[in-house]
């Protein structure tokens, strides 16, 4: 049996090895590995996988959520709310930006953003809400687009996690993360569903104005060269890394699809354990399996995870502090206790390995690696 990982990489690159090294040859040849073509030729043909009518490759996440949040023009003290049970960055940049972080709590199933949650959090300063569409199933969409409509607020989707994920509305129409909001975030940090082989980032929007503050904002607030009419950051995507994920975006849904039958196949197995419960789902969402996050309820979640890691399955916990309980977050406003469903997960969550190269030996190995942690 291959060793198994979290994420395996490097057998990924092997079965595309030959396209990804001309690709990636060509770049080094042309030496434009600032804004060479392969960034624009990326951008347009994410364009028509998402259905977003702008995409604007960055550095990386983090910066496309910060740039989102001074494209919509906030101002330091403005309110954006987003889930407490999440990764850092959301916060990270509203807080870097002099904006008012207010955290809600998630929904124990989906693990995403309680609608009803971000209802109670409205304050006449909240400007924004920010979900993020958590391991990779798209939050509540429709019910927070018609919250952010009634009260005249942007809703910027942190899709990190999530690309590729398909949200259907109650009218039946469809639409990808990221596409939804006045503006998606996404990441192309290598383990992301569409990772690249360093940092990356993009925003997507589907109004004109804004895509062009954005790239306005992205490029040192410059339209013309060396006039600067806004405060802007220098954020692009590296033309290698461009071609990187302009060679991986044709694979992604068979990426997909094989997370999703490893998901599948855990589904299954740990159907009979009552220990454990496995990934809710929503029912709007298709579910793009970044991370599949069991929540370990009749067992103890570290302790298994020491079992498995002894075993050579790795388990990671994703994530083990709420943003409301981090040192460098604490506000008095908020005290634990207070999003007890986020507390929970804090302390029940276990990510198992998934990743596109699973095999059926792996899967077997890890499924009864844990059953036998609890007979
Ligand atoms: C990965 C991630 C980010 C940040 O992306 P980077 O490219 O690492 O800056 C933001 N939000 C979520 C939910 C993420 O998972």
């Amino acid at each position: 049996m291959r060793p198994i990982q979290m994420v395996d990489l490097q057998q990924q690159y092997q079965h595309i090895k030959p396209e990804m090294d001309a690709a990636i040859q060509q770049v080094i040849d042309s030496a434009a590995f600032v804004k060479g073509k392969q960034v624009e030729t990326f951008a347009r043909h994410l364009e028509a996988y998402t259905g977003a009518k702008h995409v604007i490759p960055v550095a990386n996440g983090t910066e496309a959520l910060q740039i989102a949040l001074m494209a919509l023009g906030l101002k330091p003290g403005d309110e954006v709310i987003t889930p407490t049970f999440t990764f850092i960055a959301t916060a990270e940049v509203v807080a870097l930006l002099g904006l008012t972080p207010v955290v809600v709590d998630v929904d124990w199933q989906t693990m995403n953003m309680s609608v009803e949650a971000v209802r109670k959090a409205i304050t006449p300063k909240t400007k924004a809400i920010v979900p993020v569409h958590l391991f990779g199933q798209c939050a509540d969409m429709e019910e927070i687009l018609a919250l952010a409509k009634e009260h005249n607020l942007f809703v910027v989707e942190d899709g990190a996690q999530a690309i590729g994920a398909t949200y259907t509305f109650s009218d039946g129409h469809k639409a990808q993360a990221c596409t939804m909001g006045h503006i998606g975030c996404t990441s192309f940090f290598p383990s992301k569903n569409l990772g690249c082989y360093g940092d990356g980032g993009a925003l997507m929007t589907n109004d004109d104005a804004l895509a062009d503050t954005i790239r306005v904002i992205a490029n040192h607030g410059m339209r013309v060269r060396y006039h600067h009419d806004l405060v802007g950051v220098n954020s692009r995507l590296d033309t290698i890394q461009a071609a990187v994920l302009d060679t991986k975006l044709p694979h992604l849904d068979d990426y997909i699809a094989a997370r999703q039958a490893a998901a599948a196949y855990y589904d299954k197995a740990f159907a009979d354990c009552p220990w454990l419960q496995t990934p809710g789902r929503s029912a709007h969402s298709t579910h793009v399996f970044h991370q599949y996050t069991l929540r370990v309820t009749g067992a103890d979640r570290n302790a298994l995870r020491e079992h498995l890691t002894a075993a050579g399955v790795p388990a990671m916990v994703y994530y083990p502090i709420p943003l409301h309980m981090q040192t460098a977050y604490q506000d008095p406003r908020y005290t634990r206790g207070m999003f007890p469903v986020a507390e929970k997960l804090a302390d029940c969550v276990l990510s198992l390995p998934m990743h596109t190269e699973l095999d059926e030996e792996q899967l077997a190995f890890i499924v009864q690696t844990v059953k036998a942690f609890k007979k």
